[in-house]
């Protein structure tokens, strides 16, 4: 009999595995903070004894999902201007917002109400891209989620930074003070095509070879951006980056609208990340990721949900819905985008894509127990017949009745266990009376 910290018992059990391995019964062991075994539940009875046990009869386990591209403060400037095109909705909207409101409160305000949504929501790891990082970084230290922070660089001054120097000084910085933490990294952010130049992004391409840390961009997300790139310089902005030699596999590509069949090509070529996220594009009319054909293609396609002022949510579960309808639309084709695969993106694909597959995205052996619980005894979920095909096509994310982030339980009977949610929302609810009325 073999002591152990936790055991996990469930009905069903998606490992996400290379080959997409859905388990009946299971167990999944974990020890100091890691899957140590996963077997039939009575051998695990048998063989372990456990300080916890969670027994769920009726449950489907998950790996955690990576939420691979959000701007996690912008929760508190959900709702706040909605129906209005991509720059516009910028240039008019949210850059003076911003500039008037970001501080390190509204940073660390916003980043811990997504937090909370996100780990109620069966997130366990975000790609953040946003002002303040370091502050983004302490909140999420506090709060026991993984997280890969952005170091946000642009060509003009804002409240973060007045220039490129001060931006990588800054950022390289935050780099030094999370070397060692085992569940924060960082990522070089440098915002999109249009707003950083060559310059800045050659010192990008020097940072991520010496770092081997990822870069998280916004690439191809409006017809708009692509076509006046072409118009002011005679290439699209994907060709520029092939150009600066940033299209090998640290780049993530956020958006990635109007694909050509050579530029699909070219992503699979150089080996670049893709994270789709439908429900911005949708809102802002962006345009359509080719998502199927990029997969087809053998790009790894990851799953964001963009922040909260372009989605309204960061709900990973109403994304994957969203992302496996839209592929069978846009691909015109019903069996585009399966189940398994669509469960992939919103798990392993953003693991490999944040440099870190070898940590999450799957519930393995030797991994860290990032793990969710759903709850299919419900009227909308019943009867199972595949449980994978309910997790994507009918369940909702009120189903999620556990999270464990490297063994450490974050939601336990669907409330979180290190923050104090009646103490945030009466936070937040300030925060939009006192916004509004200095709007
Ligand atoms: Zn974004």
């Amino acid at each position: 009999m073999n002591n152990v910290d936790l055991i996990v018992e469930a009905a069903w059990v998606a490992t996400v595995d290379a080959g997409d391995t859905l388990l009946t019964d299971h167990a999944v062991v974990v020890n100091d903070t890691r899957i140590v075994d996963i077997l039939p539940r009575d051998a695990a009875n048998a063989g372990y004894r456990a300080n916890l046990r969670y027994q769920l009869p009726t449950h489907l386990l998950i790996p955690g999902l990576v939420n691979a591209h959000t701007h996690a403060a912008m929760t508190l400037l959900r709702g706040f201007a909605d129906d209005i095109p991509l720059m516009a909705w910028l240039q008019e909207h949210v850059w003076p917002t911003e500039s008037r409101w970001v501080d390190k409160d509204f940073v660390r305000d916003g980043t811990q109400l997504a937090i909370a949504e996100m780990l109620r929501s069966g997130t366990t790891c975000f790609s953040d891209m946003y002002y303040h990082p370091d502050i983004a970084a302490t909140v999420a230290q506090a709060s026991g989620i993984r997280a890969i922070i952005g170091m946000i660089v642009l060509d003009f001054p804002t409240l973060w930074a007045a220039d490129p120097d001060e931006y990588f000084h800054k950022g390289l910085t935050l780099h030094d003070q999370l070397r060692d933490d085992p569940l924060v990294g960082t990522a070089l952010a440098p915002h999109a095509p249009y707003t950083v130049s060559d310059g800045p992004l050659a010192r990008v391409r020097m940072y991520t070879d010496e770092l081997d840390i990822p870069v998280h961009m916004h690439v191809h997300e409006t017809r708009h951006e692509v076509q006046q790139a072409i118009d002011e310089t005679g290439s699209s902005p994907l060709r520029r980056l092939q150009r600066l030699g940033m299209l090998n596999p640290h780049l993530i590509a956020v958006h990635m609208t109007q694909l050509q069949d050579d530029d699909i090509e070219l992503a699979a070529r150089s080996g670049i990340n893709v994270v789709h996220c439908p429900e911005s594009n949708l809102k802002l009319a962006s345009g359509f990721c080719r998502v199927n054909d990029l997969l087809n293609a053998g790009v790894n396609v990851a799953l964001g949900t963009d922040g909260a002022a372009s989605n309204n949510d960061l709900d990973m579960l109403g994304e994957l819905r969203c992302a496996a309808l839209l592929a069978k639309g846009i691909a015109d084709d019903a069996s585009a985008l399966e189940v398994t695969q669509a469960l992939r993106m919103a798990t392993i694909n953003g693991a490999r894509a944040l440099g870190i597959a070898d940590q999450t995205g799957s519930l393995e052996v030797g991994k860290s127990a990032d793990m969710v619980a759903l709850d299919l005894h419900a009227l909308n979920t019943q009867p199972v017949y595949n449980a994978i095909s309910q997790l994507v096509f009918a369940a909702s994310r009120e189903q999620i009745c556990h999270v464990w982030v490297a063994g450490e339980c974050l939601v336990e009977d669907a409330k979180l266990t290190r923050i104090n949610e009646a103490e945030l929302l009466h936070k937040i609810a300030a925060w939009g009376q006192r916004m509004q009325a200095g709007a």
